[in-house]
């Protein structure tokens, strides 16, 4: 549906720019309008600021007349999943406990965004607090498919994915726990990247499960991806696990050959679960990548089926501490009829948290209880650590390890809502690259009747330049990104 004048990646938003061929007034409304299409259909938004980005537009193009070029982003609208504070509009988590709350600061990877000159256009839509893979827990709706909107765009950041595959923006921000950003974009069939932990800060973004949690981009291209990276890394003081490593200019590592890559294939990654159709599209791009010289390594990574208890284990005894702040002194839904503070906790929270927050709250106190904790969280963190050197190990003998992203394409509304193992089942090859805390990507390799397949490319900590080379080289060969959607 965009207007095939305007740009269709970053690179040719910055082009078209610098040289004046559009205005980011220009790529405002054209950005407003798409939305304004696809909304009816999507629902990606949570809120819309037609106002402020209109606003930020005319100083953004005021100032390049001026000859000031803030950064790569100079005058370009990107889209921000709403669980990420921003001083513009609200931030609700899509959990009716925050609808009135808004931020009264910028979320660090916000202050980059605008930094480097970026115009905020929304807020996205989401699971409730991030806790889902189908964005149908939102309290506030479902976001649907682009491609075919009976099903589900993934989650939880469907609505920056499926922003960012409807030609609604070039580029939106997700969080990935356990898959939140790679998911969903291999079902919208964009580019999602998770930086290794610690590589971007989480100050101002709402906590799901903290050793886990980490900002990514959305966007068409994986060269765009590489931009967006180099804007939101680096060490944070408001951080204290954001790591004080250099940021490397990533989009330099955007080209090249694969001749020398060792590409590594772990046999349980196509297990049983992964259906047939996803893996003949990515044993196809595997081969591809062979052809464009690249070695491929069969490995086993034993603990692989692990990889999912022990995720939902430490995810949700986070999440329930995390939780627990929550209390609606401040931003309640409801008018209050209770007398005590306990029963304006189970009033307030009872109302306010949709059922997965809840099961969240419920499992994660469980495994954190006194005579419990042993047998659980801590049993959990020791089999973390095990999945995490077998990848070390792994990364040893090869240079990037590959896989699908996802068991399926993106399944039918409704079909896993009320299912929540069938629906955890969804995370199972994301989650273990998550407790290891590595960089994974996922960049679209073909379809399967008629829906994006993602290939997820994963590396050692802090080596997101090669899933950047090695994807983009990849993708240059084959641009799945610009087929035709709908
Ligand atoms: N579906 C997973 C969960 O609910 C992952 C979510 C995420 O990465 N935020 O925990």
């Amino acid at each position: 549906m965009a207007s095939p004048v305007l740009p269709n990646t970053l690179v040719a938003a910055r082009a078209a720019l610098d040289k004046q061929e559009v205005s980011a007034a220009d790529l405002v409304e054209e950005a407003l309008t798409t939305i304004a299409q696809w909304e009816p259909t999507l629902h990606a938004f949570l809120e819309v600021f037609a106002g402020h980005a209109r606003t930020a537009a005319t100083a953004s193009d005021k100032q390049r007349a001026q000859g000031t070029v803030l950064g790569p982003l100079h005058g370009v609208p990107v889209a921000i999943k709403d669980l990420i504070c921003t001083t513009e509009g609200h931030t609700t988590a899509a959990s009716k406990i925050l609808q009135n709350f808004m931020a009264p600061y910028d979320a660090t990877v916000i202050t980059h965004l605008k930094k480097a000159g970026a115009i905020l256009i929304g807020k996205t839509n989401l699971d409730e607090f991030a806790m889902g893979s189908s964005t149908e827990y939102s309290a506030y709706g479902p976001t649907h498919n682009p491609w075919q909107p009976a099903r589900v765009a993934g989650g939880s950041s469907g609505g920056s994915a499926a922003a960012v595959a409807s030609g609604s923006v070039l580029a939106a921000l997700g969080t990935d726990t356990g898959g939140s950003i790679r998911q969903p974009a291999s079902f919208c069939g964009v580019v999602g990247l998770k930086p290794t932990y610690g590589r971007v800060s989480r100050f101002g973004v709402i906590a799901y499960g903290s050793s886990l949690d980490q900002v990514g981009p959305f966007t068409r291209t994986v060269q765009d991806a590489a931009i967006m990276l180099s804007v939101l890394a680096g060490h944070d003081s408001q951080d204290a696990t954001s790591s004080p490593l250099p940021v490397p200019a990533y989009e330099t590592f955007c080209h090249g050959s694969l001749k020398g890559i060792k590409v590594g294939v772990p046999q349980e990654f196509f297990a049983e679960g992964v259906s047939p159709e996803v893996t003949t599209v990515v044993k196809a791009a595997i081969a591809a990548l062979a052809d464009q010289g690249a070695t491929i390594i069969n490995l086993s990574l034993p603990l692989t089926p692990a990889a999912i208890a022990v995720y939902y284990l430490i995810a949700k005894a986070e999440a329930s501490t995390n939780l627990a702040r929550f209390d609606a002194l401040r931003y309640a839904p409801v008018s209050l009829s209770s007398h005590s503070l306990v029963e304006h906790y189970l009033e307030v929270r009872g109302q306010g948290f949709g059922a997965e927050v809840k099961r969240a709250i419920l499992m994660g106190s469980y495994a954190l209880s006194a005579g419990y904790y042993e047998a659980w969280y801590q049993q959990a963190s020791r089999v973390r650590m095990l999945i995490r050197r077998e990848y070390e190990e792994a990364f040893k003998e090869v240079d990037v390890v590959v896989g699908p992203v996802a068991p399926e394409t993106a399944f039918t509304l409704g079909s896993k809502v009320d299912d929540p193992l069938a629906m955890y089942l969804s995370d199972a090859l994301t989650v273990p690259l998550s407790v290891a805390g590595l960089p994974a990507l996922s960049v679209p390799c073909g379809f399967a009747s008629s829906l994006p397949v993602g290939l997820q490319i994963a590396a050692p900590h802090f080596k997101e330049e090669r899933l950047f080379h090695v994807a983009s080289v990849y993708e240059q060969a084959h641009n799945w990104w610009q087929q035709p959607r709908l």
